[in-house]
């Protein structure tokens, strides 16, 4: 079942990278295991799949603890309480949403001698449910981001509204990719785009994402 969803998916993505005249070797599948068990993970580890996402720290440890050889995404609301043991374990945080998790960032990285790789997580559709910068910050956080020297910020990420219609989601996607036009420095290039899952990420391959986190389609339907 798995292969067969892993299959089904690059395919996909293969097929929507070509439509927009991209290589399919630009994006990279974040498999996203909430609710999914070890035998499932090592399963898709042995399917080739490297990357991949979770959004709580406390259901993730053990299966870090586990598998420390696969890069792990943290794609959760990130409290600061929480920013030291994702810092030890986790190698790019998806959802650097606010000032003072920044703060937090950079001084836990520099007590632990490391950096913080990080997107920067946007708010693009304004639902009040979801997390994330409005676009009108964006460009004051990412130069106040200059001042921490510990907090590398690779690129941008968002989530869609859930639609019936996924091409309906293609409005967000693209003003993420404009976002990062605009706002792209040397030295902060933005490189990543995080876009794209279960619902709507061959529109968001489309429209330029580098990374999609994908769980649902990948591991079937969530019970928990
Ligand atoms: C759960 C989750 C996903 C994956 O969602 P699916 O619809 O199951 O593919 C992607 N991104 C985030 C932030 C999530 O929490």
């Amino acid at each position: 079942m798995l292969k067969k969803n892993l299959r089904h998916i690059q395919m996909e993505i293969a097929a929507a990278a070509r439509r927009a005249g991209r290589s399919p070797s630009g994006i990279r599948l974040v498999a996203v295991t909430k609710t999914v068990g070890p035998d499932e993970i090592r399963e898709a580890a042995a399917l080739g799949l490297r990357d991949f996402g979770e959004n709580r720290l406390q259901e993730a440890k053990p299966k870090l603890q586990l598998f420390p050889e696969l890069r792990w995404h943290f794609i959760g609301h990130l409290q600061t309480n929480k920013v030291k043991e994702v810092l030890n374990a986790f190698s790019l945080i998806h959802s650097l949403d606010r000032f003072s998790l920044a703060r937090e960032l950079q001084r836990r990285a520099e007590r632990l001698d490391t950096e913080a790789r990080c997107l920067v997580q946007l708010n693009i559709s304004g639902e009040k449910s979801k997390f994330g910068l409005s676009e009108v910050e964006l460009p004051d956080f990412l130069e106040a981001m200059h001042g921490f020297s510990r907090i590398k910020i690779e690129g941008l990420m968002t989530m869609a509204p859930y639609c019936d219609d996924p091409a309906e989601t293609r409005p967000i996607f693209r003003r993420l990719r404009e976002l990062q036009e605009a706002c792209a420095r040397p030295g902060m290039e933005l490189k990543e785009l995080s876009m794209g899952m279960t619902n709507d990420y061959t529109v968001a391959v489309e429209e330029g994402a580098t990374l999609v986190r994908i769980g649902t389609a990948l591991f079937g339907k969530r019970t928990g």
